[in-house]
């Protein structure tokens, strides 16, 4: 062949397998495939890649239930709203769950699907007659709701509707949502799961094949699916996941006792606290109360200075990362929470480091 062909021939040699440790992302639009197509799993890009196979693979390991990744967890989130929840039929989410499921709910309205907005504590009480799906989320994001999963479960399967549970906060390594009753769980990678701030993405896990398939049709026919060098670096960050949310739940506990004991710091927050009014359920159903605690330093002028105090906690949104970050949520003017609130997400730093910067920064802010 001549050089322009070499050249081609040449960038698709491989070399005989070696017995890795990680089989590395597998970039591919394409697939070789002669004759029918659907001889093969792999045959275009949009539909099915083996990097995320690998980690899809890996997730249902996790959460004990089929797991397909998206590109992010609104991605999941809005595959499981269209998957699960037929048109004209009325759905039940969180009043105070994470704010761009509530935005999306009024897209859906437009569509003519009711989803009706309650609060967290008023969900497992309800009546669920003529609603084909519960949304909870538990912990709530930023707001730290904690919702009895197994109790909405029996009831909700009682009156013939299904349970979707947001599992972003906890992780499955933190909560077995699937375990405790849900039919379906979404969850945010870009948050615990991943955990190095370094990537978004989301999945969706369920042992229904007949949702499983709505979700796969779903994610093949509006495309959102992951990059495989995300879904690459989320395999890879799985190995460390329980040590990381142990780490980060032992210093979340740390700094929310710390600033309890404070009474500077009001209004903390932090399931892992017996002064969180739904402690006992949190202790039933979570093996790791997560890295997300919340206090309130009542103006904004007090949150700004102990967040320009801070010297190691970097000011940032999200949660979940190796780092301790953290902000005050309202600059958002997303979520209705008091103007000095700050929610705070416990890295992986040693412990005294981070508390010893936490009562600095709360010096500094206030004498
Ligand atoms: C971040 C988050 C999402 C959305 O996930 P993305 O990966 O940012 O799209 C959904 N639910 C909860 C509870 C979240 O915290």
């Amino acid at each position: 062949v001549r050089y322009a062909t070499k050249a081609i021939l040449a960038s698709a040699q491989r070399q005989e397998p070696a017995e890795t440790f990680s089989s590395g992302p597998q970039f591919a639009s394409t697939y070789i495939v002669r004759g029918d197509p659907h001889s093969s799993k792999y045959a275009y890009g949009r539909d099915a890649n083996p990097t995320w196979s690998t980690l899809e693979a890996a997730i249902t390991t996790l959460e004990g239930a089929q797991t397909l990744v998206f590109a992010s967890g609104m991605a999941a989130t809005a595959a499981v709203l269209h998957a699960a929840i037929a048109r004209g039929s009325r759905a039940i989410i969180p009043a105070e769950g994470y704010f761009n499921v509530r935005r999306i709910a009024e897209d859906f309205a437009v569509r003519g699907i009711d989803l009706v907005q309650l609060p967290s504590n008023r969900i497992e009480g309800c009546d669920f007659s003529g609603v084909s799906a519960v949304w909870i989320e538990t912990p709530s994001n930023p707001f730290l709701e904690i919702t009895d999963i197994a109790r909405v479960a029996e009831r909700v399967h009682a009156s013939g509707a299904i349970l979707v549970v947001d599992n972003t906060a906890a992780t499955c390594v933190g909560q077995d949502a699937i375990g405790l009753g849900a039919d379906v769980v979404i969850a945010s990678d870009s948050k615990s799961l991943c955990g190095h701030s370094d990537l978004i993405l989301g999945h969706a896990a369920t042992n229904s094949e007949q949702i499983f398939g709505a979700l796969l049709a779903h994610r093949t026919l509006y495309g959102a699916i992951p990059g495989p060098f995300e879904a690459w670096l989320a395999q890879r960050s799985l190995a460390t996941v329980e040590l990381r949310v142990a780490k980060q739940s032992a210093n979340a506990l740390a700094i929310a006792s710390a600033l309890a004991a404070d009474p500077r710091a009001r209004a903390v927050r932090y399931p892992g606290l017996h002064s969180h009014e739904r402690h006992d359920v949190a202790a039933r159903q979570m093996r790791y109360f997560g890295p997300m605690l919340t206090f309130d330093l009542e103006t904004a002028a007090a949150a700004d200075a102990f967040l320009n105090g801070c010297k190691l906690i970097k000011v940032a949104t999200s949660f979940g990362g190796v780092h301790t970050t953290a902000e005050r949520r309202a600059r958002w003017g997303s979520d209705s929470v008091s103007e000095g609130l700050i929610r705070l997400s416990a890295g992986c730093e040693d412990e005294a480091d981070i508390l010893e910067d936490v009562m600095q920064a709360l010096d500094s802010a206030i004498r």
